[in-house]
């Protein structure tokens, strides 16, 4: 019984998150469609860029904060906030490919910008992997994974509009809203399992170089 109490207090954290998340989701995306903000291309562009923002930072709580993970308030705070800043900056590209910083010319580009390939992303997360093992720099083992839900949760977010641009082959249709918000949900807990599994190579592998 005190073992369930444990866990139930365990998980109660993570649960309030999740919610937080789900309500930013579906909170954003009808501030997104109101009359107040539709009207103003500037109005929507911040309000898109704070719940890509949002998103990505209670996602990013989610997937970290096991364990010690909620002990180390400091750390956890930090790494959220820069996931939070990825999932921003990724807009930028739009800026980078107009040329300008005239948000008109930004919203009207007639192709995709380079960070929306989603294809890109499992590359470039596995060559962050691969260069932070080469070197050892073990302060940086989150980053591959911190770039991984920033930039997931942002192209979720986009593909309900435009669907997921996987460079060469083309554009999926528009994800449907469910599934959008379903995934979001399922990031951080597909997150939290490839982390849970990495710890437990590197202990494996600590515990064998004991031996
Ligand atoms: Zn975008």
């Amino acid at each position: 019984m005190r073992r369930v109490v444990e866990l139930a207090a365990a998980a109660a954290p993570r649960a309030c998150v999740t919610a937080a998340l789900l309500l930013t989701c579906i909170g954003g995306d009808a501030l997104g469609r109101s009359p107040w903000v539709v009207e103003r291309p500037a109005r929507r562009a911040a309000v898109d860029s704070a719940t890509h923002g949002a998103v990505a930072l209670l996602a990013w709580t989610v997937a970290a904060a096991s364990g010690d993970g909620w002990r180390n308030a400091g750390r956890l705070a930090a790494q959220a906030v820069s996931c939070c800043l990825l999932a921003v900056l990724i807009d930028l590209d739009h800026f980078w490919m107009a040329g300008s910083l005239s948000l008109k010319s930004a919203l009207s580009l007639p192709t995709r910008p380079p960070l929306h390939a989603t294809t890109a992303i499992p590359a470039v997360v596995l060559l962050l992997h691969l260069c932070i093992r080469l070197t050892n720099a073990a302060s940086l083992h989150s980053l591959p994974l911190l770039v991984a839900v920033a930039w997931t949760t942002h192209h979720v977010r986009d593909a309900t509009r435009r669907g997921f641009w996987l460079w060469p082959l083309g554009s999926t249709p528009p994800l449907p809203y469910w599934l959008y918000v379903a995934t979001e949900i399922c990031i951080p807990y597909g997150i939290l399992v490839v982390r849970t599994t990495l710890r437990c190579e590197v202990e494996s592998a600590n515990r064998a170089s004991i031996v």
